[in-house]
């Protein structure tokens, strides 16, 4: 498998170059030249084994130039720090599927992708004799499952920089309390907006990238995105496992829209996804562009949902590569338009294409409380904030003659203080978060100066 640029501007890389380009040298995303198909046949073949199996099979699809048994021996070490047998499991409540991705070291589905990424790099840079300084934006979660992913692994520095105030207690004491030499938090004053924006042009500066060797872990990367299709296949077998259902839905808690894309990939391999529910908070620049084409950046709101408070979707450009037909001259175009006028408006031909295969509703703050509450009342089961919103898309939206899957992106553990508002309690503590020591916090305090970030890093590159 070769990997292009959706920009145009690289083609013919491998697997393993694509890995360690990230952000495309033209600015663009990578992205497989080809997605392979699979048969219903396949799928139900595949639905048999378990969950690192799958991922092999998924993955391999996706990597030519790495040998069997190490990508074998990666996968398996990458899901064997997750506490549940099945990795990610499915629970049905009150008729809808919770698929439970939150069973990684860091309690966030991001652990999916970050653990094996984490394992891919130090591979990658032993094999090469290399090194890479990772830098990283992060709304919460991003941060702490790259942490985890990478921590006192050899010939990687991680560098990680957050919206100071705006990330939950529990999420900030697990960026900030890990001991490895190898990790550097930053708390920046602004938005995660802002913190994404210094880490995109620190990677634009070619010089610098090249000089300090910057990988990155934002969802920019292709492995993250591959990773997480694995949890569509299995989520989709164990519920026709108990169903012998023909298709399902998903609804997905977005913010960067790289969950999502991995559901998109996955439909596009052939999964029977009839549709992808895209749900987002208040900051619903997603929600408007599936609904009315209207690609418009405003401002940042602070929600319940942190991790989704994002208003510029890195993923998205991977999407409008196939929804312009796989074209990279209108890519650009698109791209450069939305850079000189903060919007991308699509005619109605467009939004109807877009309409048959994704459907958004934004759920407010109340909305989220409202949900986590009812939900709980009628199951007894705890929703995260995110998970809620996926939830009150899902069932707005959802047809009702076919499964309902909500990926749940978080234990509500790491959002008590939303938890408490709904169901006037807090959310049982996981001994591993109980176990966090705000005495060990570890963070260096910094403006939003690309300067000073660019500083440190050259300081304390590895
Ligand atoms: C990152 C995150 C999301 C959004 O995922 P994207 O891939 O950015 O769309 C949703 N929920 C939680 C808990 C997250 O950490």
């Amino acid at each position: 498998m070769r990997y292009i640029s959706t920009r145009g501007g690289v083609s013919g890389i491998s697997f393993k170059d694509a890995v360690m380009m990230g952000l495309a040298d033209d600015g663009g995303l990578l992205l497989p030249q080809s997605i392979p198909h699979l048969t219903p046949g396949d799928i139900d073949a595949l639905g048999m084994l378990d969950y690192p199996e799958l991922a092999f099979q998924i993955i391999s699809r996706y990597v030519s130039d790495i040998p069997a048994a190490d990508l074998k021996d990666l996968i398996e070490r990458s899901y064997a720090t997750f506490d549940h047998p099945e990795i990610t499991p499915t629970v049905n409540k009150d008729g809808i599927y919770i698929l439970e991705l939150f069973h990684g070291p860091t309690l966030a589905f991001k652990d999916v992708a970050l653990q094996f990424l984490g394992n891919l790099f130090e591979y990658l840079l032993k094999e090469r004799g290399e090194r890479m300084n990772i830098i990283g934006a992060t709304s919460g979660d991003t941060g702490s499952a790259a942490i985890y992913g990478v921590r006192s692994k050899e010939n990687i520095n991680i560098f990680i920089l957050h919206p100071h105030g705006k990330v939950s207690p529990v999420q900030e004491l697990q960026m900030t309390t890990v001991a490895d030499d190898n990790v550097f938090n930053f708390a920046m004053d602004g938005t995660f907006d802002d913190c994404q924006s210094i880490v995109k042009q620190i990677f634009g500066d070619l010089e610098f990238k090249n000089k300090y060797a910057l990988g990155a872990v934002n969802s920019i990367n292709w492995a993250r995105v591959l990773a997480q299709i694995v949890y569509y296949f299995s989520a989709y077998a164990q519920v026709r496992a108990q169903t012998n259902c023909q298709q399902v839905t998903f609804s997905i808690p977005t913010g960067n829209f790289g969950d999502i894309f991995a559901g998109f990939i996955a439909k596009r391999m052939g999964l029977p996804i009839r549709t992808l529910i895209l749900a987002t908070n208040e900051n619903d620049i997603l929600t408007r562009f599936v609904n009315a084409g209207d690609y418009s950046i405003s401002s940042v709101h602070q929600t319940l949902s942190p991790s989704m408070d994002i208003q510029l979707a890195s993923n998205l450009e991977r999407y409008l590569y196939y929804l312009f037909d796989e074209d990279p001259r209108r890519v650009r175009e698109a791209m450069a338009t939305f850079q000189a006028e903060g919007r991308l408006q699509f005619d109605s031909a467009t939004v109807a294409r877009i309409g048959a295969e994704l459907r958004s509703a934004s759920g407010s703050s109340a909305a989220t409380v409202t949900t986590i509450k009812n939900f709980y009342t009628a199951t007894g089961y705890t929703l995260d904030p995110h998970t809620a919103v996926g939830v009150y898309a899902g069932q707005l939206l959802a047809d009702s003659d076919i499964p309902l899957i909500c990926l749940a992106t978080a234990h509500p553990a790491k959002f008590g203080a939303a938890v408490r508002e709904a169901i006037g309690r807090d959310p049982e503590l996981p001994a591993v978060i109980a176990a966090l020591d705000p005495t060990q916090k570890r963070c260096k305090k910094i403006p939003a100066d690309i300067a000073v970030v660019k500083t440190f890093i050259a300081e304390n590159a590895c």
